[in-house]
């Protein structure tokens, strides 16, 4: 996603100490002692601007959760949303997701959301796909026992490679919906920004997984 550069951006970052975490890798296993309450921790990789985590936030009190979004313009943006959801079970990360392994202990994640991942069409950059076996097997020693993926796009080749991927890594399918928004099985789903902005151009893929024990 290319954005405008925002010169107010790393001031206002820098502004939002309690919403904002620095350094990740010096919270490693100590992630709860960032919020009011210890509950479960659920992490977005690629948060984009924030409508989702914050919306997930909300409806899911007795859950905590983490935003991790690499370009400091979007998250900028997001973290406006936090600061005026005045929510207090979400932080904010401005980081490349892949090193998630440094920042979270074994076990310390209960599921992972990744929501309409840039899709890198092109074979040479198949390792940047959030879905590739690079990023699962650093998702695999954060994740909880059970603890869940759930993956969403509108790009067919990105949801077919991932299909792919997760499979041969290998982890279990919990639920796979072709045209997540036709679903009639009563199966959760908080619009992000690019979901309300693509939805009606064609259907948005999901799938949901966790790692064998
Ligand atoms: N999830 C949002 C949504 O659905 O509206 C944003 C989708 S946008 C296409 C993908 C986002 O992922 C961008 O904001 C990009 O900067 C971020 N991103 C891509 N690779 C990342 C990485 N390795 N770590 C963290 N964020 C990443």
């Amino acid at each position: 996603m290319r954005v405008r550069n925002k010169p107010w951006a790393k001031d206002y970052l820098a502004d939002h100490p309690d919403q904002m975490v620095e350094t990740p890798e010096a919270l490693m296993g100590n992630w709860q002692s960032r919020f009011p309450k210890e509950q479960p921790l659920s992490v977005e990789i690629g948060t984009g601007k924030g409508q989702f985590i914050v919306e997930m936030a909300r409806q899911h009190p007795d859950r905590n959760f983490i935003g991790i979004e690499i370009q400091m313009s979007v998250i900028a943006a997001a973290l406006k949303k936090v600061v005026a959801s005045e929510l207090t079970n979400i932080q904010m990360v401005r980081t490349d997701g892949e090193a998630i392994n440094t920042f979270f202990a074994k076990g310390e994640v209960s599921n992972i959301y990744l929501n309409f991942s840039d899709p890198w069409p092109k074979s040479r950059h198949a390792k940047r796909r959030l879905t590739s076996p690079v990023f699962l097997a650093h998702y695999a020693d954060v994740l909880a026992k059970g603890g869940q993926i759930q993956f969403k796009t509108d790009n067919r080749g990105l949801f077919e490679y991932s299909l792919w991927s997760l499979n041969n890594f290998p982890m279990i399918f919990d639920g796979v919906w072709l045209d997540l928004h036709a679903a009639t099985d009563g199966v959760e789903d908080i619009q992000t920004e690019y979901e309300q902005k693509f939805s009606a151009k064609g259907p948005i893929y999901q799938v949901i997984a966790h790692f064998p024990t």
